[in-house]
């Protein structure tokens, strides 16, 4: 990943690469600066640099280095450079670590070059010791120092020396006992105790040790930080975000800012857009007289940033220009943390900010009209995840007038319906029962998200819009109602005044609305936002020509309801699906059971007039779009009731003749395995008149649409074939039905590639096949010789915890064994037919995981079920683009 000259680049004497500061970046490439110094180090590098903001002092340990400790332990030149580089610090302060005059004071932070909020660990007020902490109230004022000691000491113990022990309750305790609101309002003397408390705890821990040195508290600190990358938590959310684990942490080292100064200073954070609408207004939170830390644990409750704006108006106006800078810069919504110190503001973190979906769709279309960014349609596009796709279709209830137990904040929208746990052990063992769940949490931390991404919803009686828990959960498309603050959590269960819901009980939760109500209610599927539309016309732009997207439909309303979702055509019409209603049933069973050509011949033709009017429809609802219509394909014992039923009515004497006419056929049909057995085009050779009347039936339904004035475009595709000769006389068939229909040209006829030897001979088989049409879910059973049917109940899930197979081979392709046919098939079919078209319209058509694969095996358009078009589009575009221009990559977010 990064590149070797990269690593041999010195920076100003400063020493090798594994140390960058910031305001000495500015020669980095921003890849580089993002891979060295992780997001946060890069950011802070940019604004230092090219936006000149107000941005304290630091420099970054690189990832380099963290790969170095976590596979060898600490380095054995890092105590030099880290000693050259606080050095660095100092000159540029003024002060120096450990001064007991004047005390430089440090932060210790974590940050990957993938953001990984909240998941790995930050030491805050490094450099305090007795001496410095007296020297620190000698220039400033003693609350302040001892506030600043004591949040040094509650950090370090946590992240460093790994107590275990409730720190937090501890201070929650001080400040109840001392009758105020919060830790800002403690006296000095209460402060001290609760310094004293804390390290009494730390003392009486065995083997922790809170060094005095402030080098050594340095050290122990970037060694901590390096190690919460391999941290349980960490590990957990890049299983889920699928974030590789060799890339490593950067540690970045900056002078400290103090929010927790005076009432003229504070810390806040804000987005420079509504995070989960996408409004182009500021969203977030301030702390005055606080630290950063207090704003995002969700512990206190802050201030808007409106009221920030009428507290400090001149601030106010400050961080609105610094904002529309960044915004500008990164051209995205951006997440800042800041600080004020002294009436000062400093700007500690930019990110571009995590957003749910319609957020998300709303922001990339704004962007792309806003002036000040004017971001491409393909930026746009590739902004927007197959993800946000599947999380815009937000839940909401169908009842409104549900008295209400409580209501919180709408952190992110959605409706959710599950068993209340307060636990995520408690949480987790109820999924894994197979229980719809929402975790009710007092606040949420890193440490819960191995619940947080399995249930159903989040419920928090503390926190704002920025807390943890409204970050992941927007994050993961997970309704979340957070800070609703009447919620009093216990841990097996939690009160609203009066009312009690135990573990287990019932729940509903709107993370649109914030409300909470008792029991179960009934989910209805939400309003898809407008700006889709205009994403997914410009995804369709970037892709229409390379790799269309069609859809499967099997009836007129299915064509409706796909052309309605932007379907190209239909790419798979499964005519079975047409004989199974009540009325064509008896029909089928009827020419199934003809003993005679003649009783044959009657229940075909009747058949031809019902499966005219259906292919009327369709050809009607996709007027001038191409249709695939596929004779029919499944085993005959499917349209026959099941033999084991006529058995038993047999042995109960209660069948009539037609039901021992029925008994007789579904013997005779019954198979070993149906799914190799008689389907598709064999069927069809036993039953030559089937495939004639399909074809008759469809080419004058072409005929009336064409007298009507449409402009119908039907293709017919000939299912599971194996071998060319078989392939000729089906083209045959089809030929002759046409003509005989007075259709004065053939329509092109194609075959599925859903065999391997289909797709070795595809050679073959293209001689007379206009298209292939791959179906990738047969290819891929009968590649692996897993029935369809039965292996995923049985042995799927073992083989995939065991590691026996990479991933469900029915859900994403195998691109190395399948793929490897699709490749075949493509190359050995256009090479007899150079004009070939070719589809798939397996389930992997519609699974943007699979589609990169299919593109690059050469097919040119794509076909799935209508629910799944608007992914399938995007995932299309994404995969054109990503193989013509590669360099732009989705923004990682
Ligand atoms: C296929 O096999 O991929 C296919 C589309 O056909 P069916 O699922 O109907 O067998
Ligand atoms: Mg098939």
């Amino acid at each position: 990943m990064l590149d070797k000259e990269f690593n041999e680049i010195e920076l100003d004497g400063e020493g090798l690469a594994s140390v960058v500061f910031i305001d000495e970046a500015g020669g980095l490439s921003s890849d580089q600066k993002r891979a060295l110094m992780g997001g946060k180090g890069a950011s802070l590098a940019e604004m230092a640099t090219t936006l000149s903001l107000p941005v304290p002092p630091a420099f970054t340990i690189t990832t380099e280095v963290c790969r170095t400790y976590l596979s060898m332990g600490w380095p054995v030149d890092l105590d030099e450079t880290l000693k050259v580089a606080v050095a660095g610090l100092e000159e540029r302060t003024g002060r120096r670590l450990g001064d007991p005059s004047n005390p430089l004071l440090l932060s210790v932070r974590s940050g990957a070059a993938i953001s990984m909020p909240g998941m790995m660990d930050t030491v805050l007020n490094l450099g305090l010791n007795d001496d410095t902490t007296t020297g620190l109230a000698g220039a400033t004022d003693e609350r302040f120092a001892l506030d600043s000691h004591r949040r040094f000491v509650q950090s370090f113990a946590d992240v460093v020396l790994r107590v275990d022990a409730p720190l937090a309750e501890v201070v929650a305790s001080a400040v109840k006992k001392a009758g105020v609101e919060r830790e800002a309002d403690l006296s000095v003397e209460a402060m001290a105790a609760l310094l004293g408390d804390l390290r009494a705890i730390v003392d009486a821990t065995p083997g922790a040790v809170l060094p005095t040195d402030p080098f050594e508290q340095l050290r122990t600190a970037v060694a901590a930080v390096f190690d919460s990358w391999m941290g349980d938590r960490a590990i957990e959310y890049r299983k889920i975000e699928g974030i590789d684990g060799d890339i490593g942490t950067a540690c970045t080292i900056q002078v400290m800012i103090f929010g927790n100064r005076d009432d003229a200073s504070g810390s806040g954070v804000v987005f420079t857009r509504d995070p989960s609408t996408g409004e182009d207004r500021l969203t977030g939170d301030f702390l005055p007289n606080a630290q950063g830390e207090d704003v995002v644990a969700g512990t206190h409750s802050t201030l808007t940033i409106d009221d920030f704006n009428r507290s400090m108006p001149e601030l106010g106006a400050e961080l609105d220009r610094v904002l529309a800078c960044l915004e500008g810069h990164y051209r995205d919504m951006c997440d800042v943390e800041f600080t004020v110190e002294k009436g000062r503001l400093y700007i500690l973190q930019c990110r571009v900010g995590k957003r749910t979906a319609g957020a998300a769709l709303r922001i990339a279309t704004q962007l792309v009209d806003d002036p000040g960014v004017t971001l491409s349609q393909a930026e746009a596009v590739v902004r927007i995840t197959p993800d946000h796709l599947s999380q815009i279709l937000y839940a909401g209830f169908s009842e409104i007038d549900i008295p209400e137990l409580t209501s919180g904040l709408g952190a992110s929208p959605g409706a959710a319906v599950g068993r209340a746990y307060m636990t995520t052990d408690g949480a987790i063992d109820a999924v894994d029962r197979g229980e719809q769940v929402i975790l009710v949490r007092r606040e949420t931390s890193p440490d819960d998200v191995a619940a947080m991404a399995v249930v159903e919803g989040i419920l928090t009686s503390h926190g704002g819009l920025v807390s943890h828990a409204a970050v992941v959960a927007r994050g993961w498309g997970t309704p979340c109602v957070c800070g609703a603050d009447q919620v009093e959590v216990a841990d097996d269960h939690f009160r609203v005044g009066d009312v009690v819901v135990s573990e287990g009980d019932m729940i509903s939760i709107d993370g649109s609305t914030g409300s909470v109500t008792l029991g179960g209610r009934d989910v209805v599927k939400s309003v898809v936002p407008p700006e889709l539309d205009s994403i997914l016309a410009w995804a369709d732009e970037i892709a229409s020509d390379t790799l269309a997207v069609r859809a499967n439909a099997d009836t007129a309303e299915d064509a409706v309801a796909a052309r309605n979702a932007g379907a190209i055509g239909i790419g798979l019409c499964r005519t079975e699906h047409m004989f199974l209603s009540s009325d064509r049933l008896p029909l089928v069973r009827a020419m199934i059971l003809a003993e005679t050509t003649e009783a044959e011949t009657e229940a075909l033709e009747q058949l031809a007039t019902a499966q005219q009017a259906d292919f009327e429809g369709i050809l009607e609802a996709m007027d001038g779009l191409p249709v695939t219509v596929r004779l029919l394909d499944p085993p005959l014992h499917e349209f026959l009731p099941d033999i084991g039923d006529l058995v038993a009515a047999e042995a109960r004497g209660e069948l009539d003749s037609e039901g021992m006419a029925l008994l007789k056929s579904a013997r005779y049909w019954t198979e070993v395995n149906p799914m190799i057995g008689t389907r598709g085009v064999r069927l069809a050779h036993l039953r030559p008149g089937l495939y004639r009347m399909q074809a008759r039936a469809l080419c004058s339904a072409v005929m009336a649409r064409r007298a009507a004035g449409g402009k119908p475009l039907v293709e017919i595709m000939v299912p599971l074939t194996v071998s060319g000769p078989e392939l000729a006389v089906a083209v045959q068939w089809i030929r002759e039905s046409a003509t005989e229909v007075g259709m004065m040209e053939s329509p092109p006829v194609g075959t599925m590639i859903e065999t391997p030897r289909a797709a070795l001979l595809a050679g073959e088989l293209a001689r007379y096949a206009d298209f292939f049409s791959v179906g990738s879910n047969d290819l891929t059973q009968l590649t692996y010789g897993f029935s369809r049917d039965d292996v995923e109940g049985r042995f799927m899930d073992l083989y995939l915890k065991k590691g026996l197979l990479e991933h469900n081979p029915f859900e994403h392709l195998d691109e190395s064994g399948v793929g490897e046919l699709v490749d075949l098939a493509v190359e050995r079919g256009r090479n007899v037919n150079p004009s070939l078209k070719v589809g798939v319209c397996g389930e992997h058509a519609g699974d943007p995981r699979s589609i990169p694969r299919l593109l690059a095996a050469g097919v040119d358009y794509l076909s799935c079920s209508p629910a799944r078009l608007p992914t399938a589009r995007l995932a299309s575009a994404h995969a054109v683009q990503e193989s013509t221009s590669p360099a732009l990559r989705r923004l990682e977010r």
